[in-house]
């Protein structure tokens, strides 16, 4: 299993703020902005190079949940970043597909 399947089974804790069939939203644990959560298939892509045409609905999910979730807390309107990282030079550390949503301060552009 991977580390956010092991979430989604409640093998190891996390702050969760949302699920449902499709998803889990929790707090990072390595919150880099004031607001950092994570939206997380259940469904165990490995990355965003990996998806397939199949997955596109539930990308799309990933992304409409995430605005949801920013209007959740607060941020809708101050504005926020979603951002995936996908392999080694993206900066990705878990191999599961996985949507950060940033907010709760001014975020620089470009990122590091
Ligand atoms: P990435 O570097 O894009 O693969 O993002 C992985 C994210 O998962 C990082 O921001 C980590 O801080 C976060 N993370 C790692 N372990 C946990 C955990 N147990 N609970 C919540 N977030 C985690």
């Amino acid at each position: 299993m991977t580390l956010f399947e092991k979430i989604a089974a409640r093998q190891i804790p996390a702050k969760i703020i949302q699920e449902d069939d499709d998803l889990i939203v929790f707090h990072d644990i390595n919150p880099q902005a004031p607001v950092h959560v994570l939206v997380v298939p259940k469904k165990p892509i490995t990355r965003l190079n990996h998806a397939k045409e199949e997955d596109g609905k539930l990308l799309g999910k990933l992304l409409l949940k995430a605005r949801e979730i920013a209007g959740l807390l607060g941020i809708a309107e101050s504005g926020f970043r979603v951002v995936i990282n996908s392999g080694r030079d993206g900066g990705e550390s878990v191999p599961h597909l996985h949507v950060h949503l940033l907010g709760g301060r001014p975020l620089a552009w470009p990122p590091g």
